[in-house]
């Protein structure tokens, strides 16, 4: 298809994850909110989970609270049980999202719902606008097969969790920052295009096979479980570089807010901080 002029986003910066540790000892890779890769406003936090050792994940994550921003947890094998201190419980299945708005705040726990066999996903935190920080919770469960799907002739698969692609709309609705949330399998040689908006920060990360992303002889190989965050621009052209290649690209509005982080929860300031933290103790969550 014919571009007009459409500057194509590079690779800005690679990294690797940090091997990582949290909930009652939950082995995983850090991605972002590592010593490597602080932030990618509005993200704030990437994980990858990804043992077939029930000793890695069976402690799980039991009741932990949040407040002032967004988790994301995406799974592709495994099943987590979830359940909060208002009462709302959910199962997520392999290929199931949850979009939890922890706004003001929430106590949950996270835990497996398995004893052995894969446990694998991601979860992705999502800063909130100094505005939206103590709104109400909210929760987007989605199963598997209530996110769209497309299937391309040649081969490429798309699923969408969040954002838009060939006039179909993902999953998730009303997100302050926009995102962009694609899970993408990509056949060998062939090449995905994508428009973003210019001022969205993007990052992708293949959990499966290599890619590359640019065009013609400015193509950079990304191996997988690499992750790239890419320069500005309106669209990004990825490249399959093994059999087939899976990844996911996430985009979203930038916020150009001050970050204070203390564990569980993201504010603004440090007084807001105390307050999160003088909220939960005295049980106000
Ligand atoms: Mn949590």
């Amino acid at each position: 298809m014919a571009s007009m002029n459409k500057s194509g986003r590079q690779i800005s910066k690679k990294v690797a994850g940090v091997p990582s540790s949290d909930g009652a000892g939950v082995k995983m890779r850090r991605l972002i909110a590592s010593p490597l890769l602080d932030y990618v406003d509005p993200f704030l936090l990437l994980d990858e989970f990804r043992t077939d050792r029930p000793g890695d994940y069976i402690g799980g994550f039991p009741d932990h609270p949040h407040r002032g921003f967004e988790t994301v947890t995406y799974m592709l094998a495994g099943r987590m049980r979830h359940g909060d201190n208002k009462g709302n419980q959910g199962l997520l299945r392999p290929g199931s999202v949850q979009w939890m708005t922890a706004g003001r705040g929430i106590i949950h726990s996270e835990m497996p719902e398995q004893e052995n066999g894969l446990m694998w996903g991601f979860q992705l935190w999502v800063n909130l606008p100094a505005d939206k920080k103590m709104i109400a919770p909210r929760y987007q469960d989605i199963q598997p097969e209530d996110i769209p799907q497309i299937e391309r002739e040649d081969g490429i698969r798309i699923k969408l969790i969040a954002g838009e692609v060939d006039g179909v709309k993902g999953a998730v609705d009303g997100i302050a920052t926009h995102p962009v949330f694609l899970d993408i399998a990509l056949p060998q040689d062939l090449s995905f295009s994508h428009d973003l908006p210019s001022t969205h920060n993007c990052f992708v990360y293949p959990y499966d096979g290599d890619i590359a992303i640019g065009s013609g002889d400015e193509a950079q190989l990304l191996p997988h479980q690499q992750l790239a965050v890419l320069s500005p621009g309106d669209q990004v052209e990825i490249i399959g570089k093994s059999p087939l290649s899976r990844f996911i690209l996430v985009a979203g509005q930038p916020l150009h807010e001050p970050v204070a982080r203390y564990g569980p929860f993201v504010m603004n300031t440090a007084d807001q901080l105390r307050q999160a933290v003088a909220d939960f103790q005295a049980g106000r969550f």
